[in-house]
This record gives C-alpha cells, sequence and structure tokens, in this order.
C-alpha cells in the first residue's frame, strides 16, 4: 500500500526469494533450506540481491524495503551501498505487534499461488473460487513462525537501537491494529 502511495518499488527480500524457490534457480534452491527452517539466509545472498534490486531504473526515485535489513551486518552494507550512491534512508518504520498476535496472523496466513495475493483465514478469507488453491507458506508453520520470532529478537530487534545511533529517525508504531489504520499512521509519521 505503501509503495503504491508513493510510487515507487517495494524490495522485500522475502519475495525476492520466494520467487526464487518458485523458479527452482540456484539461489532457491540454496535459500529454501533456510527459509523452511526459519532461519536468515546468509548476508552475502542477501546482500547481492538487494545490491542489484537498487540498481533498477525502477529504484532510482527511492525505494521501501520489506524484511531487510535483518541484521546489523545487513544494515551496515546497506549504509555502504546508499553512501557510495550519495543516498541515505529517510526513515525507518517499526511496527510493534505482540508475539501471540504474530503468531496467529502468519499461521492463519494462505496466499493464493496464481495472483499472489495474501489472505488469512479469520480475518481476510480468501473468495471461495479462489480458496481450494490457496497455500500456507511452509515457514508460517506455527512452530517454525515461533523460531522465527527468537531468531529476531537476537538479530533483527538490535536494529532498532543501531538506526537510532546512526540518527536515522525511528518510528515506532503500533501494528496490532486494523492495515488501514496501521498505514494511516505510517503516512502521518513519514509526512507524506
Ligand atoms: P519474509 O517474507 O520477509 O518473512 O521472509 C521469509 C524468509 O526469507 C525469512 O524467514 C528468511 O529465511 C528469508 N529472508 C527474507 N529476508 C531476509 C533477510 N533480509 N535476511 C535474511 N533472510 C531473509
Amino acid at each position: 500500500m505503501l509503495a503504491e502511495h508513493l510510487g515507487v518499488p517495494k524490495i522485500a527480500t522475502g519475495d525476492i526469494l520466494r520467487l526464487a524457490v518458485g523458479a527452482g534457480t540456484k539461489l532457491g534452491l540454496e535459500a529454501r533450506r533456510f527459509m523452511d527452517a526459519g532461519e536468515l539466509v546468509p548476508d552475502d545472498v542477501i546482500l547481492g540481491l538487494v545490491h542489484e534490486a537498487l540498481q533498477a531504473d525502477a529504484a532510482r526515485g527511492g525505494a521501501i524495503f520489506d524484511g531487510f535489513p535483518r541484521t546489523v551486518g545487513q544494515a551496515e552494507a546497506l549504509q555502504r551501498m546508499l553512501s557510495a550512491d550519495h543516498r541515505s534512508l529517510d526513515a525507518v518504520v517499526a511496527l510493534e505487534v505482540p508475539a501471540d498476535a504474530v503468531v496467529e496472523r502468519m499461521s492463519g496466513r494462505r496466499t493464493d499461488p496464481v495472483t499472489g495475493a495474501v489472505y488469512h483465514v479469520r480475518y481476510n478469507p480468501p473468495p471461495p473460487d479462489v480458496a481450494d488453491r490457496c497455500v500456507q507458506r511452509p515457514d508460517d508453520l506455527e512452530e517454525t513462525v515461533r523460531h522465527r520470532l527468537s531468531v529476531y529478537d537476537a538479530m533483527t530487534a538490535p536494529l532498532v537501537k543501531f538506526y537510532e545511533d546512526a540518527g536515522v529517525p525511528v518510528h515506532r508504531l503500533d501494528g496490532d491494529r486494523a492495515i488501514d489504520e496501521v498505514q494511516s499512521d505510517i503516512r502521518a509519521v513519514l509526512g507524506r
């Protein structure tokens, strides 16, 4: 929603990896075992993908990162990549959601493999004509989600302080609300 509103591409490393997994490329095969286990894909792989996405013409006027960076190493490499290009981050948005709500949201998530649309069995059920073909992401199984949360706490949560220390505006928002409310808050803090 934000990418569309701002007219810039979304660079979502998870989406790029899932495309590679679906296409059965070497990258996909390499990434898949980490993803299915709820582990992080190694930094050098991720950084190669982001570097390529940032060079694309579409990203010349800016981009939104989704699911990236996830480690301090990735964040440091991103700073180097951007400054080599005389660019910088405008802001960081941290959506805060209690662990139990994350588990409920992710374990109920279903994706339509044909359109890419994302649904939730309870909050946003797929329409009857597509429901049968919708699938659950292997890493959205409850046990894997709980593991991903522990990886998040250990590896990704420290990024909030990293960016605060680096002087990048960090906006912590309550993500445990309706999509439209969260979206309008994001636009408000970004002033766009
Ligand atoms: P996501 O769709 O952002 O939840 O990502 C799904 C999975 O892809 C993660 O659990 C990781 O295995 C992998 N992944 C996505 N982005 C990254 C990243 N920036 N660093 C490491 N692994 C990632």
